[in-house]
Parts: C-alpha cells; structure tokens; sequence
C-alpha cells in the first residue's frame, strides 16, 4: 500500500485467464530476504494493492484446458520464476531468462537491455503478477514450473523448493567449488544457510559464514561452518579471511547479502547518502568486500539481489587477479527435483531455519519485525488458512 506499508485485505478471487493457467489454493507461504527490497522501497513499479509473495505451495484447484501435467487436488511448490518452456532460453534451461514470461518487458529494456523472466508478486517491470502470500494464485505456464510432491512430506519441508534452498544450491555450484576448497560466505539468512549446506554438499572442505546477528551465525556453526562476526569491534573480515586461509584467500566467496547490505565502516555512511541523493540505487559494501577477499584466479557468486547502478565496485581488483563472477536470478526449474530427491532421502531437512509460524493476518506487522531482525527471527512462514487470533 505503499513504501514500508502493508495490509492485508479481501480481494476477488484469480481466475484462469489463459487455458495454460492453473489456480491452487495457497497451503503454505514465506516471507523472503527479497521481499524486504520491494517493502523498502528499493524496486520501482510497485502499485498500491499489490500482492507479494513468491515463496509458496499448494493444492490445485482448477486448470486450464490446455494444462495436461496438473489435475484438480495435485500437490505442488511453484518455482518463483515464471518460464513458458519453449523460448529460445527455456530451450537452454536458463529459465530465469524466460523470454515470454514478462508481459512488462519493455519496462526493463531501458535499463537492463533486456528483461528477465516474469516473478511472482515481485513488481510491474517484473510481470505485474500478483504473488503467494494469500490464499489463492494463478500459476502462469502451469505445465511448466510447478513441482508435483507425490510423497507425504510435510509441507514445510518442502516449501523452501520454492525459492530460498535452489537459490543456495545454485550459488554453491556457481562457486565452482573443488574438493577441498574454501569457501567464505557473507550473509547467514535463508540463502546463506542453504549456500553454505550445498556447499558442503558439493566438497567444500571449509565454509566460512559471515554476519553479525548471533542467531544466525550459531545456526551456521550447526551446520559445521567458522563464524567471523563482523561487527565485534577488532575484527576486519579481510584481515579474518587471509589468516584463515595462510594469506592465500578464499577459493569461491558468495555474496548472499545483496543490495541492501549493512556495513559497520565508513563505505556504509556513504553508501546510504548517496542512494538518499539517488546517485546510487544499491549498497554494494558486501560486494566490494567479497571481490577484494577471494583468492586470485578465484570464483565470486552472487546469489543476493541487485537492483541498479553500484558506485566504487573495485573492477580493477576483480581483473587485476583474473576471478570469475558468476550471479543471476535461480534457473529454478534445473533444480527442484533434484534437490525434492535430497530432502525425500533425508540429506537435509530445510525447515530447520523457521522461526516464526503467522496467519495472514500478522503479515504486515511481522515484514516489520524481519527488516529490523527482532526477536531472532531467521525465517517466517505463513499458513493463510489458519484463523487471525491464534
Ligand atoms: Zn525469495
Ligand atoms: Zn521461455
């Protein structure tokens, strides 16, 4: 309803409105790390009355005639990028490409040269689509991108298919880790957490876990990882790295933070007067940071949003020692099965990170308690059926 101000509201119904469409009625939701850029004002084209969400699951509750792969009383986790499934980079399973899933294209075109996929409850330039956090959505290309669950998981096991646990995998893989590497990671959220499991997963020998919040940071030691707490007053996480690392750096860095990052230096001061001057769209320190820590010939993955222009990104130091930067929205639909096979075999369980269990209801005031990370919350889930005074 505008900048910082939610609410939520009874509003019609979705209904099919191409005969690939699905409707399913919503069972289980979350609140991401991503919905706070647009909560904060930080993505343009959002319009009062829109619904946000992109991280849900349901049941289906009607399709449309030419969807043959869903059927009435399925259950499904739907993928929060849209992707037809026939372009030209459907084709080539970049998904988060999609070329036909964002009616609003052009709106990206100026800036970016061309758009991305279209996103649930993520903006207009993004599709305008209205996103999970209600009771009931419309899934464009419903042969697609939604994931049928034939197993009797519990939804909340599996919900993080959505969204948060792909975007960890895949920043991992981006890492390019090698058996034996080590791997540092700013951000110890939902993506982080799940970044530094695939990385283990995927032969990391050490996980370094970056942030300042206690919860978060004993949540990464669970896992197995070395916690460098930023904001204790001796501690430089350059300084931290090297002697981690014999003064060598760490092999892959993944910047799971994003453009809203928090920096206890003076770059942060500058940072947010110059995107309140609107010189700068992001606050790129984490960024800044991670090009500046990794090994030479070493790999930066960025799974953390970013939005627009970023001002003194050290590109002479990214050159200078020869790393690759991989980064991008998650190609999604490449890795739900995959990793459905992982959680139904017991190798994670993903639900280890709730935290906090709302109705519809408390949604606002806890979008709230999320930006201002109070009373340790590390991830937020929402049933939307169940009643207000619970
Ligand atoms: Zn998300
Ligand atoms: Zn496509």
């Amino acid at each position: 309803m505008g900048k910082s101000k939610l609410e939520t509201l009874t509003v019609s119904d979705p209904q099919l409105l191409n005969p690939h469409d699905a409707i399913i009625k919503v069972t289980r939701t979350a609140i991401c790390g991503s919905d706070l850029h647009l909560y904060d004002g930080f993505i343009p084209t959002m319009e009062s009355g829109d619904i946000l969400g992109h991280e849900f699951m349901g049941i289906v509750e009607e399709v449309g005639k030419e969807v043959t792969n869903l059927r009435r009383g399925d259950r499904v986790v739907v993928p929060f990028t849209i992707a037809c499934g026939n372009c030209f980079f459907c084709k080539k399973k970049i998904w988060a490409a999609c070329d036909n899933s964002n009616p609003n294209a052009h709106l990206m075109e100026a800036a970016y040269g061309y758009s991305g996929s279209g996103l649930f409850g993520y903006s207009h330039m993004m599709g305008g689509y209205a996103g999970g956090q209600a009771q009931y959505a419309r899934i464009p290309f419903a042969n697609v991108g939604p994931l049928k669950i034939e197993s009797d998981l519990p939804d909340e096991k599996v919900l993080f298919l959505s969204d948060i646990f792909p975007t960890g995998y895949m920043a991992a893989e981006n890492a390019q880790i090698q058996p034996g590497d080590t791997v540092a990671v700013w951000g110890c959220g939902p993506v982080g957490q799940f970044a530094m499991a695939s990385a283990f997963m995927l032969g990391a020998a050490r996980v370094i876990a970056i942030d300042r919040l206690p919860e978060r940071l004993e949540m990464a030691r669970s896992l197995g990882a070395i916690t460098v707490d930023y904001s204790e007053e001796d501690v430089s996480v350059l300084t931290a790295l090297k002697d981690l690392t014999g003064g060598i750096g760490p092999d892959a860095c993944i910047d799971a933070v994003g453009l809203e990052a928090h920096s206890a230096q003076l770059q942060g001061t500058y940072d947010k007067i110059k995107v309140a001057l609107m010189m700068e769209t992001d606050r790129p320190s984490v960024l800044r940071q991670a090009i500046q820590a990794v090994r030479k010939g070493g790999t930066l993955s960025v799974p953390g949003v970013y939005g627009g222009l970023l001002d003194k990104v050290p590109f002479g130091a990214a050159f200078g020692k020869g790393i690759t930067m991989k980064m991008g929205q998650t190609n999604m639909h490449n890795y739900m099965k995959p990793l459905l096979e992982r959680i139904e075999k017991g190798q994670i369980d993903p639900s280890y990170i709730i935290s906090h269990r709302i109705t519809l209801e408390q949604a606002p005031a806890m979008y709230e308690v999320w930006r201002d990370k109070k009373e340790n919350v590390t991830k937020i889930v929402i049933d939307p059926w169940a009643e207000a005074a619970s």
